[in-house]
């Protein structure tokens, strides 16, 4: 919020606006000394508010570091009211007063902020080398600090006085190994590393400026320099406030380490600045005692040293980084798919030697998708860390696990005994996959497919026995998924079909190929016709009319669902159109059905939005049917999804009811207004002795949590008038109709329309 105010044209404008009042305060300095410090006290101040508010945009585990930066530009926001406080009150400004107090504190205050920042972002690394840089320029700071700064300064002083102005040079000092930490820990260093850096810049020359011009006779000029501190503090808090500010604090996770060559110079700097100092004093004429020569020397190179060998030791490890990450998946750390193949070709040619049986294991998580979409990619990571670590426990310390990629692991064993040893960890596999996940802050359920694979001795092409394996685990999954199938060769043949047939599916949208069939749902009592339910057809070239139960689920593996679901809503929408334009008497409304794909996308609101925005029936003249299991992997994603879809004006049904493990009572949670029976409810339901009473319960419990009852595949003429008779609303089946192409459903609704012109003559 605070953040879209500070647009970078803004920012820049800001800045510029400040840099005019600081030269306004500049020129005025000595004529008009009290606009000049309200000035002053105002960019102070605003910095200190601006950065204050940037606090509460920080997540709570930066609040320290970022509380610690804030708290500087505070203490010299209150250091300058008091300093300017005393123009107003006092007339004189005393050489060392409690303002200075609150001026120090800041250094340390920022000083330590800031390394907390670079500590944090170096969380993926070890700190210690960022922390012997900071005490190698500390320390050459320091040095140069006390022999040209602080002893000159401190020259004729005494007591506090001498204290205080010993303290600054020194504050400087801190400010130094911020710069340092802020400079080389990993990280990008986009606009706020720019703005804070420049800001500790300018303060560092001020300060020096402070300390040197004094001793040229520039008294005079330290008020002017006076004018510039709020510089500082306002580039600091934009810092703070930026909308990238996350870089200051963000770890940066680094596999690949490059050493700066800029890096290697500053220590460099740093090692040779006790000689070259010495050398200047010698040149002067002063000396500096031996002993501290020595020992500076000494101290500075010795930390130069470590960091020096510490550089080396990090380049080698992050080689041995590299050669892992060529081998191993860089999300879970199991082997990745080459260095899988190279130990199956191993493991098949040994046994060529030995009686030992090998097997491979391809898998595949259900579902996993629908996580992913629903709860963010980094909820998916964590389910597949926790899936590679379920995996890695199914089976012995020689096994491979490994990562194929996506949601896909493979499993080697190797040295078994035999098959039926193999069997049962494929059912550890399955069992410890249908385990609920925790993932973010809430559960997710997903199973697993999986194929099995034992290479004969004269397989050794490891490609070819994955590709055996990965058949085996479609076929596992057409049979239901949640379990494991081992490998025939029929299934290749199965392979292949299906191969072919996700091409051709790719193709049916754009070849026309797709078409609507539509089947009634009437009234159970009167027997008018209420609604038709939109069923997709695909008209495959060669092969006839395909039904959905044939290739639905493909679309859904394949995400095809996307495009084929939004025609069928626009196909099916233009169709209630047309219908109710041609017969007005008929109230009719259109039942389409959406797949768990397309309700779990986020844009499927937007989809439907735009086909009723095309739509001139009503809204309400729409039913979206869901299917239970949708409301399996993520109930909370399922309600809020349902809710906006509901807040569109349709109506919703729960398809298929009865078949899941839902119960009515649960269901009332979410906004359904129809509840379908699943026909398999009409099978065994035998009219006239007790097999309606479960029927017979559904409707009333539906009634009573105010839903209309829809009930599925009615074929005969006992069920028809069993159910009216126990009050179910509304029904659906051959013994009305099939689902019938568009224009016989025209005539169809013709007839019926006329039948109801008739009764309504007679
Ligand atoms: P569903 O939603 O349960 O659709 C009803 C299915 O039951 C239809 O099969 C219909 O032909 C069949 N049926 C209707 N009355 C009777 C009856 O009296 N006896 C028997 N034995 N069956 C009856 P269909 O058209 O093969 O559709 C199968 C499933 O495919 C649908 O089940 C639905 O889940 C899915 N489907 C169809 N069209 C679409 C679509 O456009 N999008 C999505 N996502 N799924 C669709
Ligand atoms: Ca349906
Ligand atoms: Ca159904």
């Amino acid at each position: 919020m605070a953040s879209a105010r500070f647009t970078p044209r803004r920012r820049n404008a800001l800045i510029a606006v400040w840099l005019v009042a600081s030269a306004v305060g500049f020129i005025l300095v000595e004529s008009h000394p009290l606009i000049t410090s309200a000035i002053q006290n105002f960019g102070s101040v605003f910095a200190a508010a601006i950065a204050v508010v940037s606090i509460r945009r920080r997540p709570a585990p930066h609040r320290r570091a970022w509380g610690l930066v804030v708290a500087s530009l505070v203490c010299w926001a209150i250091g300058d009211i008091i300093w300017s406080a005393f123009d107003l009150f006092n007339g004189e400004r005393p050489s060392v007063s409690v303002a200075d107090i609150f001026y120090l504190a800041g250094y340390p205050f920022l000083a330590l902020g800031l390394i907390r920042m670079a500590k944090l972002r170096s969380k993926y690394r070890p700190a210690r080398g960022l922390a012997l840089d900071a005490i190698a320029m500390t320390g050459a700071a320091a040095m140069a600090t006390w022999y040209y700064l602080v002893v000159p300064a401190v020259e004729g002083v005494a007591g506090l006085e001498k204290i205080v102005w010993a303290s600054y040079p020194l504050a400087d000092v801190a400010l130094v190994a911020a710069l340092t930490m802020l400079a080389f820990a990993p990280g990008k260093r986009g606009m706020p590393t720019v703005l804070i850096g420049s800001g500790l810049l300018l303060m560092l020359v001020l300060d020096v400026g402070f300390a040197v011009l004094p001793r040229f006779g520039g008294e005079s000029w330290l008020d002017l320099l006076d004018v510039f501190y709020p510089t500082c503090n306002i580039l600091i808090a934009l810092a703070l406030l930026h909308r990238n500010a996350s870089e200051l604090i963000e770890p940066v996770p680094l596999i690949f380490h490059r050493i700066h060559p800029a890096r290697v110079a500053f220590l460099g700097v740093a090692m040779f600045t006790p000689p070259v100092m010495t050398a200047i004093q010698y040149a002067q004429g002063t000396r500096t005692g031996a002993p501290l020569l020595f020992g500076s020397t000494l101290g500075l190179g010795g930390v130069v040293y470590l960091r020096l060998a510490g550089l080396v030791r990090e380049h080698e490890r992050s080689q041995d980084q590299l050669s892992i990450l060529a081998s191993h998946d860089a999300l879970t750390g199991l082997p990745n798919r080459k260095l899988l193949t190279d130990r199956i070709e191993h493991a098949v040619t040994r046994t060529t030697r030995t009686d030992e049986v090998v097997a491979v294991l391809y898998l595949d998580l259900d579902r996993f998708k629908a996580v992913n979409d629903t709860r963010g990619h980094e909820a998916g990571d964590q389910l597949l860390i926790e899936t590679a670590r379920r995996l890695t426990t199914c089976v012995r310390e020689g096994d491979t696990v490994a990562r194929i990629g996506g949601d896909e692991f493979a499993i080697l064993c190797e040295d078994l005994d035999s098959r039926g040893t193999m069997n049962m960890i494929a059912d550890r596999v399955v069992a410890a996959i249908a385990e609920p996940f925790t993932v973010g802050d809430g559960v997710a359920v997903v199973s697993a497919s999986a194929g099995l694979m034992f290479p004969a001795r004269w397989t050794s092409d490891a490609e070819s026995i994955l590709r055996m394996a990965d058949a085996a685990m479609y076929s596992a999954k057409d049979a239901g998924k949640d379990r494991w199938r081992v490998y025939d060769e029929s299934m290749q043949a199965e392979e292949n079909d299906r191969r072919t047939k996700e091409v051709a599916l790719q193709q049916a949208l754009s070849n026309n190929e797709l078409e609507l069939h539509y089947q009634p749902i009437v009234d159970a009592t009167s027997h008018a016709i209420v609604s038709f339910e939109a069923l997709v057809r695909w008209n495959r070239p060669g092969v006839g009319l395909v039904g959905p139960i044939d290739f639905i689920e493909l679309a859904e593996e394949t995400g095809l669902i996307l495009p084929i679901g939004t025609w069928v809503l626009h196909r099916a929408a233009e169709q209630l159109d047309q219908w109710r334009q041609s017969f007005p008497d008929v109230e009719l409304h259109m039942s389409i059905n959406v797949s768990a794909r397309q309700l779990d996308q986020a844009s499927f609101i937007e989809t439907v939005e735009s086909a009723l925005a095309k739509l001139q029936s009503p809204p309400a003249s729409l039913t979206l049917e869901v299917t239970e299991s949708v409301l399996l992997v993520d109930r909370d994603w399922a309600k809020r999804q349902l809710e906006s879809l509901k807040s569109l004006g349709v109506m919703l049904a729960i398809d298929d009811f009865g078949t899941g493990y839902s119960a009515l009572a649960y269901l009332s949670t979410f906004p359904f207004d129809i509840v379908k029976i699943d026909r398999a409810f009409m099978n065994n339901f035998d009219p006239g002795a007790g097999g309606a009473t479960v029927v017979e319960a559904m409707i009333s419990l539906s009634h009573a949590l105010g839903l209309v009852v829809v009930a599925e595949g009615t074929e005969v003429v006992e069920q028809l008038d069993a159910l009216a008779a126990i009050g179910c609303d509304l029904v659906q089946g051959y013994y009305f109709s099939k689902p019938l192409p568009v224009d016989e459903a025209t005539a169809y609704l013709a007839n019926h329309a006329s039948n109801l012109a008739a009764q309504r003559a007679a």
